[in-house]
């Protein structure tokens, strides 16, 4: 019998708080339902506190979502519990995850407590906590430079408390494999009730050895993995969720663990974090790197061939990752589309898939065929133009090597049209200066990239611009066969974003 090992996901939690970015309510909850999907055990839905947007998404998650976890952050602070609490009280199965921290170096400069008052405020936050809720995870803030002998207390005193998880991060990714593996094994051995309670791990990846930590915990009998889709997070991020995955999935013979997670969704969820925030994932990352399941050289290219085990030691299919068959045209009706969307792993409502069917149309109208690739962007782009306040009517950009681009830009808003127009250094430049005069206010432009969905001429491209107002950053997404129509639809819905999505 393989044991069962839980996986926690904190793409929204931690996530959500890598440099430059952040999601609105219904970006969050598209996460959460596709985490769902993906079957983790545990999905830490945000920090309560921190902000109304926060607080607000947590309580959409906590009612929607149903089969795992949901999980709210907290400081140990009545305010904080208090908030995570009244976020996640409506969840099937409802966490608050409390935290201080247990280091020399956390506890006198940032706390300003001594270890005696740390102990206290374990026992009495775990207690308060447990009058609202049953599961309580309690993490030692940077528990890997913590004395170890202190650690074993402070775990103690949480599960004499009511702790029902406790959590090993190493918050400032600092830690080695095998120390970290020691660390856990140790906890194991020294710290009393151990066994009653879920061990948990959460590693960063400052070293880049967030992966391999967390795998060397699992192995060290860690039973719940923290972690983030793309392993995004707080700096250089957290462990890879994908990366964890598979290696449990494909090193069954070593590790002698099984996990619930449908692996064929980890494609779709990488993809989906990664146009939410606007993070591109590099083509060399594993598992889900563009590169990740392409082979190159000839001698791989003729091994694959005649055996796919000679050079792949899991399938591309395996992630979700599906052949990029052509499938439709401009006569395909709306069933056949409909059909594909089930068959591709979509079930959407019906208004859903009448507004993608007009984009499908439009795109059909352009290209002669649509492959499963395009019809995947489209869906992942479905919210891009339904809401807002201004809307796309027109443009014209008159552009050359030797001029200076000139850019005339129709938005509609409730209705009424507005037009302005603006030189700039290239067609880009000049299309966001005429969107600026419309709407009145500028912008700071911190981020532009494309990237095409499939190959070949016609392929669609996706655009993302991440701009700036004070310290608020959001990413825009624009798609279009025509990248400056892309850009502009991009620039169109981060104004959006930044001027009525104000919920985080
Ligand atoms: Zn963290």
């Amino acid at each position: 019998m393989k044991k069962q090992i839980k996986i926690f996901d904190t793409t929204l939690r931690d996530g959500e708080q890598s440099p430059g970015c952040s999601m609105n309510l219904h970006e969050k909850l598209e996460v959460a339902k596709q985490l769902e999907r993906l079957k983790v055990d545990v999905i830490e839905a945000g920090f309560a506190i921190a902000s109304k947007g926060d607080f607000k998404a947590i309580q959409a998650i906590a009612d929607s979502v149903s089969g795992c976890v949901v999980a709210a952050l907290a400081r140990t602070k009545y305010e904080d519990i208090d908030a995570a609490w009244e976020a996640v009280k409506n969840a099937e199965r409802p966490r608050i995850h409390i935290f201080i921290a247990t280091s020399p170096i956390h506890m006198k400069y940032k706390l300003k407590m001594t270890p005696e008052q740390i102990l206290e405020a374990t026992a009495e936050m775990v207690r308060y906590t447990k009058n609202y809720c049953d599961d309580v995870e309690f993490s030692a803030e940077d528990a890997t430079r913590s004395k170890k002998e202190f650690l074993y207390r402070v775990f103690e005193t949480a599960i004499s408390a009511g702790a029902t998880v406790i959590n090993v991060p190493d918050t400032v990714g600092y830690a080695t494999p095998d120390e970290f593996s020691r660390l856990i094994q140790d906890v194991r051995e020294n710290v009393s009730n151990i066994e009653q309670v879920e061990l948990s791990v959460h590693c960063h990846n400052d070293l880049g050895l967030a992966v391999a930590n967390t795998l060397a915990a699992a192995k060290a009998g860690a039973s719940q993995l923290e972690c983030t889709i793309n392993g995004i997070g707080e700096r250089a991020g957290n462990a890879a969720l994908e990366e964890i995955v598979m290696a449990i999935n494909t090193r069954k013979d070593f590790f002698d663990l099984i996990c619930s997670v449908d692996t064929t969704n980890i494609h779709r969820s990488s993809k989906l974090v990664s146009t939410l925030l606007g993070i591109s994932i590099p083509p060399n990352k594993a598992i889900v790197g563009f590169n990740a399941f392409a082979h190159e050289s000839g001698i791989h290219q003729h091994g694959v061939l005649s055996e796919k085990s000679t050079y792949e030691i899991m399938t591309p299919e395996s992630i979700g990752l599906f052949e990029n068959k052509i499938v439709l045209g401009k006569h395909s009706g709306r069933h056949a589309f409909e059909d594909r969307l089930i068959k591709l792993g979509h079930n959407l409502e019906k208004t859903e898939i009448d507004q993608i069917f007009i984009q499908f149309k439009e795109l059909a109208d352009k290209k002669k065929v649509v492959s499963d690739w395009d019809i995947e962007a489209i869906v992942d782009n479905k919210y891009l133009y339904g809401s807002g306040v201004y809307h796309l009517e027109r443009f014209m950009i008159n552009t050359g090597n030797t001029i200076s681009s000139t850019a005339n830009i129709v938005l509609s808003v409730n209705n009424e049209e507005i037009e302005e127009a603006a030189t700039g250094d290239g067609p880009m430049d000049a299309a966001f200066k005429a969107i600026e005069r419309i709407i009145g206010t500028s912008f700071k432009l911190e981020d532009y990239y494309v990237h095409s969905v499939t190959s070949g001429k016609d392929a669609q491209g996706e655009v993302v611009v991440k701009i700036r107002k004070g310290n608020r950053i959001v990413a825009g997404r624009g798609l279009s066969t025509d990248v400056v129509e892309a850009g502009v639809r991009a620039y169109v819905n981060a104004v959006n974003k930044i001027l009525n999505g104000k919920t985080s």
